[in-house]
């Protein structure tokens, strides 16, 4: 038997720390309740937007779902339009227009849209509620969690886990709704028909909605949002920020409702703390801003509330700038938001003039491979295939006309009718006399028109080609 060398660890004790260090474990973030203005301003904007997501997707017009995302027929409904993927450019101008909506309003007040619109807050703030009403308060679910498990306990996470589930499974299936009528989908899910994709994106968006909201929470805030990451470079000394106020309330400390602090030397902080328990990312706000912050303003209620216990002004933490902080002005209009509302303006002005004037029929002309042919009354013949997408939510009727060319004789249907949503191939010949042709290659254009509606018209051009003329 081989004898083994004993191995003594000889790491300095430092470097032991250091590598320790490298990593932190996540330390759970016990909130507490609490009440006030930007708390119930972010529950009435939570409704607003609750209602908004889930209720869209139950919406009908004209028989179909509103707003339907048809991924296999590559068609977009929203209630009257129709967006094909030629209209996607629209989609770009959009999220172009959001992102510089969401720079403005950075620019402007910091970080509202994390702490009151974004869907990882609303989602957690809804979750943090669950956790409340089975589990408790902070200090309840701190015990709850420190002891052993027993029946109670277990019944408590059960029902807990079990709303964050029906929560999550909520918002899946109607994300996916949106895509898969949710009509159908609903009854498909539970009879176990519906297709493979949509059971899989269900599943997959009840996952990362329990994940993101019940597990991961603050964490995809701190270190998983890009727009974390970048926002703080757009700040400037007039953006909107919560902060403390450091002047005013310091030196903190304990004191008697009643005495005289002023004479003890204390500022307005009775450092009681609430401001970090009722955060949702666990900082303490008088450290100064930290990108940590989500700007949602709890810190603000609950500060609030004990100034109006201990008959203090409010305001000692409140939404405030870099320089009210230092005692200048603020200052509104400023070169860089000011940019942003002009380009900002632009763009909705153009995608407003992009959406009304955009056709309601696509037309495309392909030409046939072979250049041209003699028919037997001595014509010059060319061949043409019109596609015609009729993007109108309506059986709409053509009429068809070809321009450009003198004596060019267009014997085929002069009228066509396209169904709703329908794309059609029509053949056409032309023919002219070899006469009549001024050149081998010359430029024609093609116009379909609505019988009942000059607005929806759309041109094409194309040639006809001809033998060499001497
Ligand atoms: S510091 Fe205040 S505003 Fe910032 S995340 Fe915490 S509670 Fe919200
Ligand atoms: S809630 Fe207000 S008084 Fe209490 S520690 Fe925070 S800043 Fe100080």
């Amino acid at each position: 038997m081989s004898a083994q060398i004993p191995v003594k660890d000889v790491t300095p004790a430092q470097a032991r720390v250091e590598a320790v260090d490298l990593y932190a474990n996540r330390e759970k973030i016990y909130t507490r309740a609490f009440t006030g203005i930007f708390r119930n301003l972010r529950m009435l904007g939570g409704a607003a937007l609750f209602l908004l997501y889930f209720g869209t997707v139950w919406l009908n017009w004209n028989g179909r779902q509103a707003v339907w995302w048809n991924l296999p027929e590559r068609k977009f409904y929203i209630f009257g339009s129709t967006y094909w993927p030629q209209d996607f450019v629209l989609l770009s101008w959009l999220l172009i227009i959001c992102a510089f909506g969401l720079f403005f309003i950075t620019v402007f007040a910091g970080r509202v849209w994390c702490g009151y619109t974004c869907p990882q807050s609303v989602f957690t703030w809804v979750f943090m509620w669950a956790e409340k009403v089975t589990e408790g308060d902070r200090n309840q679910r701190m015990k709850l969690d420190k002891s052993p498990m027993s029946g109670q306990k277990l019944l408590r996470k059960i029902a807990k886990h079990s709303i964050w589930i029906g929560v999550s499974v909520a918002t899946a299936i109607t994300f996916v709704g949106y895509f898969t009528p949710i009509r159908a989908l609903i009854p498909e899910l539970f009879t176990l028909e519906a297709s493979g994709w949509a059971a899989f994106w269900v599943g997959f968006f009840t996952l990362a909605t329990y994940g993101n909201a019940g597990w991961l929470r603050e964490q995809v805030c701190i270190y998983m949002c890009p727009y974390a990451r970048f926002q703080s470079v757009m700040f400037d000394q007039d953006t909107l920020i919560v902060s403390y106020d450091p002047r005013r309330g310091e030196q903190r400390g304990p004191r008697k409702r009643d005495a005289d602090y002023k004479a003890e030397g204390l500022g307005d902080c009775i450092d009681c703390k609430m401001c970090v328990q009722v955060c949702p990312t666990g900082i303490d706000i008088r450290d100064g801003l930290q990108i940590e912050c989500i700007g949602c303003a709890a810190c603000i209620d609950a500060c609030d509330n004990i100034m109006e216990k201990m008959n203090y002004p409010k305001g000692l933490i409140s939404y405030t700038t870099e320089h009210n902080l230092s005692g200048q002005k603020t200052h509104l209009a400023r070169p860089r938001l000011i940019g942003y509302a002009l380009a900002l303006l632009a763009m909705m002005g153009l995608f407003a003039w992009a959406v009304a004037e955009r056709s309601l029929v696509e037309l495309d002309v392909i030409k046939d491979r072979v250049l041209y042919r003699e028919n037997e009354e001595g014509r010059i013949e060319n061949v043409y295939t019109l596609k015609i997408m009729n993007k109108a939510q309506r059986n709409v009727t053509y009429l068809i006309e070809v321009a450009g060319l003198d004596g060019l004789v267009y014997e085929g249907k002069r009228e066509i009718t396209a169904q709703a949503g329908e794309v059609l191939s029509l053949p056409i010949e032309l023919s002219i006399e070899p006469e009549k042709l001024p050149s081998s290659t010359n430029e024609i254009m093609f116009r379909i028109q609505s019988v009942d509606d000059a607005n929806i018209n759309n041109d094409a051009d194309s040639r006809f080609i001809g033998p060499s003329v001497r």
